[in-house]
């Protein structure tokens, strides 16, 4: 607003007439130039007898054409007030669709609950990345994540402090993460996580660190909560042996019931060599 006033201080519609005015000036002045060879005004006492003998003609054509000019610059420059104006609008409107779809978009593919990316998305982006992976043989690892005894939270300290607690753990999955890692809730207590380019030493030290960072996290809970814990299934994937994306979830998934198996808060790895083996035997 205030750079727009320093920009265009006068509205057009004031300034035109004014330029307009200052136009009208031409039509006396210019009669009067055409009068100068012709009636011989070479000195002030001839022009002022011009002048005095003409003076009807040079009023009427100085207050006429400025008066013309006024009105013509008022109009014209009203109408380029009201363009300009609606221009204004149009590119404000404008950007402010643009804000609203960006958000719209953030929405379409953010858990309203933890802000973590929903499932939808996570699997857009697991097509394609599984894709570039067999294309150009690159490691890729899915980590699965189920909070532990997490029903216990609800029904001990009710639903709003689990959400807490869910919050608080999506958080803490995230600020653990690269820039690349793909992180979203996959389901009520579960979270899932694409690392590209991630081996399973990687996978597997990045999953222990989550554990660590998760169990030793002070949550706002009463002492006799005790430490909350996760489980992690972990799957990679094989370039010489390729599968789905659903393939892949199902293997972390199969990994993560096995760290529950196993007595929760640990990370089991999916055996992807033996899975291949095993699809292999049965005709998958
Ligand atoms: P386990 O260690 O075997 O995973 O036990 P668990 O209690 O975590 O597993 P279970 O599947 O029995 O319970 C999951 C609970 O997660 C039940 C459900 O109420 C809770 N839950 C799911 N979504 C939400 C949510 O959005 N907010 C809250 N507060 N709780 C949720
Ligand atoms: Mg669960
Ligand atoms: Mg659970």
């Amino acid at each position: 607003m205030a750079a727009d006033r320093v920009r265009d201080p006068i509205p057009r519609r004031w300034r035109f007439p004014l330029l307009g005015v200052a136009i009208a000036f031409i039509a006396p002045l210019g009669w009067f130039i055409l009068q100068i060879p012709h009636q011989g005004l070479w000195s002030w006492p001839e022009v002022k007898v011009e002048l005095a003998n003409h003076a009807l003609l040079y009023g009427y054509m100085t207050l006429g054409s400025g008066l013309c000019f006024a009105i013509a610059g008022y109009l014209l420059g009203r109408a380029f007030d009201a363009i300009v104006r609606e221009q204004r609008e149009a590119a404000a409107q404008a950007t402010l669709m643009e804000g609203l779809n960006l958000r719209l978009e953030a929405i379409s593919v953010t858990d309203e609950l933890t802000g973590m990316y929903n499932r939808r998305y996570f699997f857009e982006r697991l097509a394609e990345y599984l894709r570039a992976a067999r294309r150009h043989r690159l490691p890729l690892s899915l980590m699965m994540i189920d909070i532990d005894h997490f029903k216990r939270v609800n029904d001990t300290y009710g639903h709003p402090a689990g959400d807490r607690v869910l919050r608080t753990i999506a958080e803490l999955i995230r600020s653990g993460l690269r820039a690349s890692d793909i992180s979203a809730r996959y389901g009520g207590e579960e979270f899932v996580i694409l690392l590209p380019y991630t081996d399973e030493t990687e996978a597997l030290r990045l999953a222990h660190r989550l554990l660590t960072t998760v169990s030793s996290h002070p949550f706002a809970l009463p002492p006799e909560a005790g430490p909350i814990t996760i489980s992690i299934g972990l799957s990679r994937l094989d370039v010489e042996h390729p599968v789905s994306g659903e393939a892949l979830i199902a293997r972390a998934d199969g990994a993560l019931y096995q760290a529950k198996h196993g007595g929760r808060n640990r990370v089991a790895l999916a055996d992807a060599a033996a899975e291949t083996e095993a699809a292999h035997l049965t005709g998958e």
